[in-house]
């Protein structure tokens, strides 16, 4: 059976999930995604991609960004980032705001949403908000090799207006001195990156140099060294899915990442890389088809970093 043939199946397995959940409602613009949408695309590691469904219509990529904003950060301050933000499973929901009370301002990891509040800071540095973006836009079309990717603005206009939760948790970080840039821009960097528009094909060709140890199998250039690969993974791993990741990695057995537009990324070290996208999500924030999409995709594959 053709690789193709298998993702064909595997949506088509799943088709009674279609539509099922809660589309995100807290953010106008992403409210109005047609929740029946279902794709789905990987890229192995000759470079080919598979698709199926609507694997070819762009959605915002919401916090799938955190994961390549990390990278890029990671390659700028290697390890004093974790100075600014920790390593542990948040076991709260994306956007809690009672764990960086006990915390003291140290977001738990950089895969929630303070967390990554923290990350753009620091991927802002000392330039102006919009430079930062641009590295994270060349960084993404450079791994996708495709020049079109681009943030939709009149989606990052939505999440600012409707950004209340996201603000106070950026001026909490601020008040305990862990932010250095102005709280606005971190928060214009921060509305653009979730608002960047790319498809399920487009991701999983992103996502692809994380499959190999931080190396794009096709071009062979390097993202990151393999250690911070792999570190990215197992980030991803234990914290990539709001407070379901444990039962993510207990379904699914890979690293991922859930954003709340519906859309799951999935690394298969060694293999490739895998964009799922369907907008109705769980309770926690994970996309329902989508996580029940990977589930039948390792069925079939045997891919797992357990094996
Ligand atoms: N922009 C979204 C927020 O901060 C991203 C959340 C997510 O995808 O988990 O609320």
């Amino acid at each position: 059976m053709s690789f193709q043939d298998v993702l064909e199946e595997v949506l088509a397995d799943i088709s009674a999930y279609r539509g099922q959940g809660k589309v995100a409602g807290y953010i106008p613009a992403l409210a109005k995604v047609d929740g029946q949408k279902l794709g789905i695309a990987a890229v192995l590691s000759d470079g080919r991609s598979y698709a199926a469904g609507d694997a070819d219509e762009a959605f915002s990529i919401q916090s799938l960004s955190y994961v390549f904003a990390l990278a890029l950060a990671l390659e700028h301050h290697k390890s004093a980032l974790w100075n600014h933000v920790g390593r542990e499973p948040a076991g709260s929901p994306v956007n809690s705001i009672i764990q960086l009370e006990m915390e003291k301002g140290r977001p738990r990891n950089p895969l929630t949403a303070a967390g990554s509040l923290v990350v753009c800071d620091q991927l802002i540095g000392r330039r102006a908000p919009d430079e930062a973006l641009d590295e994270l836009l060349a960084f993404l079309r450079r791994c996708a090799a495709d020049e079109a990717i681009a943030v939709d603005e009149t989606l990052a206009m939505s999440e600012s207006h409707a950004g209340a939760l996201n603000r106070s948790l950026a001026n909490f970080i601020a008040a305990f001195g862990n932010l250095n840039n102005p709280v606005e821009d971190v928060l214009s960097f921060y509305f653009r990156q979730c608002s960047i528009a790319m498809t399920c094909r487009q991701l999983a060709r992103a996502a692809l140099f994380l499959a190999f140890d931080g190396t794009d199998p096709v071009s062979g250039e390097a993202a990151t060294i393999p250690s911070r690969s792999r570190r990215i993974n197992a980030l991803m791993l234990t914290a990539g899915h709001y407070d379901n990741s444990g039962d993510f990695a207990f379904r699914v057995g890979l690293p991922g990442k859930s954003a709340v537009s519906g859309a799951i990324l999935a690394i298969a070290p060694g293999h490739g890389a895998v964009c799922v996208w369907s907008p109705g999500l769980n309770a926690a924030g994970t996309s329902l088809a989508g996580a029940v999409a990977l589930e039948r995709l390792v069925e079939r594959t045997g891919w797992s970093v357990f094996v």
